[in-house]
């Protein structure tokens, strides 16, 4: 029997993944190219995210401040965009805005001040989302639905950030399209009053094709890609 290399191992992920996203694109009368794929790396070590980006992934997604920085340090030199999609304290505002592109955890007032403070004094422009607690719980991360319209506005006003668009989790427990379906709308709603806050940030390894059906612009996946996660233990 041949020994299967890791390269292989994630290429095949790809492959699957990318037939994955071909077909729900295909369901849902959608380009490919309207798609960012972000490959999350997170408990995964730099060399799978070089390995990634020699099969042509662009865009790298972590969740924890400290593996981040170490990992972006790693991979110095592949011209990667990097998303920080996990929850963010404001005392790691500093260190975040200092590798990331995109932050797509925004969900507090404070946060927002921080992000635009560090920015500005890196000479930085960081893309932010709002995160949404699709089931109004923002213990896990996310703002309630009710309060997108005032951190957007916060976002749209502060310098060195710019306003993306939205994020957020399915919630464990509903169909996720219904949950992408208030997303959606939730996604109308900010772009009408910010014509260029245009992404969605939606879709997981788990729930892709209905990410996909109700207008995800940007997909995170993790476990489809690089297999599944050992427990963390923290
Ligand atoms: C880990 C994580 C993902 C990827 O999840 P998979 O199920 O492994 O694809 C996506 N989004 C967030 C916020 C995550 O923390």
């Amino acid at each position: 029997m041949t020994e299967t290399t890791r390269r292989d191992e994630i290429a095949a992920g790809l492959a699957e993944v990318e037939a994955s996203i071909a077909e729900a694109c295909r369901a849902a009368g959608r380009a490919r190219e309207e798609l960012t794929l972000i490959a999350v790396s997170k408990t995964y070590p730099a060399s799978d995210v070089r390995l990634l980006a020699a099969l042509g992934v662009t865009d790298v997604g972590e969740n924890r401040d400290q593996e981040a920085s170490a990992k972006v340090r790693e991979c110095a030199g592949l011209d990667l965009t990097w998303h920080f999609i996990g929850q963010l304290q404001t005392n790691k505002a500093r260190s975040v805005v200092g590798y990331a592109d995109v932050v797509h955890s925004v969900d507090r007032p404070r946060l927002v001040t921080a992000l635009s403070q560090e920015a500005v004094r890196a000479g930085r422009e960081i893309t932010c989302l709002v995160q949404v607690a699709l089931d109004g719980d923002p213990g896990r991360g996310g703002a309630r639905p009710a309060d997108v319209a005032a951190l957007a506005e916060a976002l749209a006003a502060a310098p060195g950030v710019r306003l993306g668009g939205v994020m957020a989790v399915a919630p464990l427990g509903e169909e996720p399209g219904r949950a992408f379906a208030r997303l959606r709308e939730i996604a109308q709603v900010m772009r009408d009053a910010h014509p260029g806050a245009d992404v969605i940030s939606a879709g997981m390894s788990g729930d892709m094709s209905e990410a996909i059906a109700n207008g995800a612009t940007h997909l995170r996946v993790g476990t489809a890609l690089l297999g599944r996660r050992k427990p963390l233990v923290r």
